[in-house]
């Protein structure tokens, strides 16, 4: 993440970052302009997801369904016997 200087736009620098507190972020900078050497702070936020966390994802349908015990199996596919007869056969 490249910072720019509020005042002067030169490139600045990180100089420390505390440990995050919930979901913000604050970033301690110095400007590499010698003649601006402002110092200042960014706040950085979570705004929004994009892709949820691997861990939250469950299996495909298939899998949950390949994974019941015989007699489980049996039994959901057999409520869809008659909507899905070719389906309901399935072992
Ligand atoms: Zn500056």
């Amino acid at each position: 993440m490249r910072i720019h200087c509020p005042f002067c736009h030169g490139r600045a620098v990180v100089n420390s970052h505390p440990k995050p507190t919930g979901r913000m972020e604050e970033l301690y900078c110095s400007c590499n302009n010698p003649a601006c050497s402002a110092r200042f702070v960014y706040r950085a936020y979570y705004s929004h997801i994009l892709a949820p966390p691997l861990s939250t994802l469950t299996n495909s349908l298939h899998e949950q369904i390949a994974e019941l015990p015989d007699d489980e199996r049996r039994r959901l596919l057999q409520t869809y016997a008659a909507d899905l007869p070719l389906f309901a056969q399935g072992k």
